[in-house]
């Protein structure tokens, strides 16, 4: 007899939705995660009173009404609203790409002079349907807000040309024409009082829970002790990257106590020329509006991806989907074992999505 209904890999958002969902269901689960600690990328670490987020900013936004109340079950929310602000060699910009952007950039007022001047700057495509990343962004906000905060950051952050990446990417971000600095278009966004671990810790409070446990170290005893295996870790490592190694990118996270009160007065302030060797730096009391002495500052330097380092971004290129796919394959054919998440299913996945992924992989087990 085995112990545990399920094995669930990986203790970040989606094995956590997941290993709640099969419990509320009276089903057993052991929760395993290869990290010191549960919550997978979005774990906070509590450094003098404020709750950094470690593995890079997390802001949580929806649209879907019933998501928002799900994880107001968990924890309640504050009412940030990201709108982040570009530094490009000292010239500072307001993001999203709004009506304050553009007139700061080119002294428009009303909107109808902003879509001119889109307009005439886009020409240059002459038409075409947009192809790739560069092409996308010209033909959404120009080619002096491509050159100015976009290209430098784009080619940081993925390590690529931008005419090599999909025009998907940028289209993350709204554009808008209106003097609104939200980064997003939900309607409902914060972040959770007390931090991200009181989400997941409530959310895996009927489940066992093992810690400094790698999969792959303990194979087989893992296997043995469930009927089901939920695994939420990279695709290719668990077919011995048989058809290849998918591509992510990485970061290094460089975190500094400072001993002043307000240290950019925002949360996230990204940098967008191509020189300066990190893509954001980001305040994490702002996500709380803290006023303590001390702060603590966080810079994003992007990195490729090499085996042994934190896989945060999949690169979703013709390459890499090609290989995904075929690992995706034989990922169907499994009848004891199911992939999620941003890992197991190689997809730029927000914690909404996540959260919605996970509910309905349950509810395909379970049938209801
Ligand atoms: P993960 O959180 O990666 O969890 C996977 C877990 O599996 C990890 O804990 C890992 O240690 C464990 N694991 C892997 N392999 C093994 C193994 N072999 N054995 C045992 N354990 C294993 N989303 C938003 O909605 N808003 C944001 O503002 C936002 N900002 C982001 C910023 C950054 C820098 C990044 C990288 C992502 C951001 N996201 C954001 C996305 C968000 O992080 C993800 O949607 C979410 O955390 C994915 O959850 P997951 O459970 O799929 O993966
Ligand atoms: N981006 C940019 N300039 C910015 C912010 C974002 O060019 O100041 C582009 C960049 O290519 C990035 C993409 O928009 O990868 C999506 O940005 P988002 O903030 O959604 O990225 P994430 O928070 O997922 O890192």
């Amino acid at each position: 007899m085995k112990k545990y209904d399920y094995l669930v890999v990986g203790a970040g958002l989606y094995g956590a939705v997941f290993a709640h969902e099969v419990s509320k269901r009276g089903k057993s689960c052991l929760v395993i995660d290869k990290r010191n600690h549960v919550g997978g990328n979005i774990y906070c670490e509590n450094i003098e009173g404020i709750n950094v987020h470690k593995y890079g900013a997390h802001i949580f936004h929806t649209n879907d009404e019933e998501i928002w109340n799900y994880v107001n079950e968990f924890a309640e929310f504050n009412r940030f609203t990201n709108s982040p602000i570009a530094n490009f060699n000292g010239e500072i910009y307001n993001l999203p790409f709004n009506m304050n952007t553009f007139n700061k950039l080119w002294g428009v007022i009303t909107p109808q002079e902003a879509k001119d001047r889109i307009e005439e700057q886009k020409a240059i495509l002459k038409n075409k349907k947009p192809e790739n990343l560069e092409e996308q962004a010209i033909s959404l906000v120009g080619t002096d807000i491509y050159e100015k905060l976009i290209k430098g950051y784009t080619e940081k952050q993925w390590g690529r040309s931008a005419t090599e990446l999909p025009p998907f990417i940028i289209k993350r971000l709204p554009v808008r024409f209106t003097y609104d600095n939200n980064y997003f278009n939900d309607r409902y966004q914060g972040i959770p009082i007390g931090g991200y671990n009181v989400i997941i810790e409530n959310l895996l409070r009927n489940c066992d829970i093992r810690l400094n446990t790698n999969y792959f170290e303990n194979r087989e005893e893992l296997d043995s002790l469930a009927k089901k295996v939920l695994f939420t870790g990279m695709i290719d490592e668990y077919y011995g990257y048989k058809y290849g190694v998918l591509e992510y990118r990485s970061l290094r996270f460089d975190t500094e106590l400072l001993q002043q009160q307000n240290y950019q007065g925002n949360a996230v302030v990204n940098y967008t020329d191509r020189e300066t060797p990190f893509t954001r730096i980001i305040e994490h009391k702002h996500f709380e509006f803290k006023t303590s002495e001390s702060t603590v500052i966080t810079r994003e330097y992007p990195m490729e991806w090499k085996s042994g380092d934190e896989p945060y971004y999949p690169v979703l290129d013709e390459k890499n989907l090609d290989i995904y796919n075929k690992y995706k394959a034989l990922g169907e054919k499994e009848e004891t074992l199911i992939f999620g998440g941003r890992l197991g299913e190689y997809k730029y996945y927000d914690m909404h999505n996540i959260v919605r992924a996970a509910i309905e992989k349950v509810k395909e087990e379970f049938k209801n």
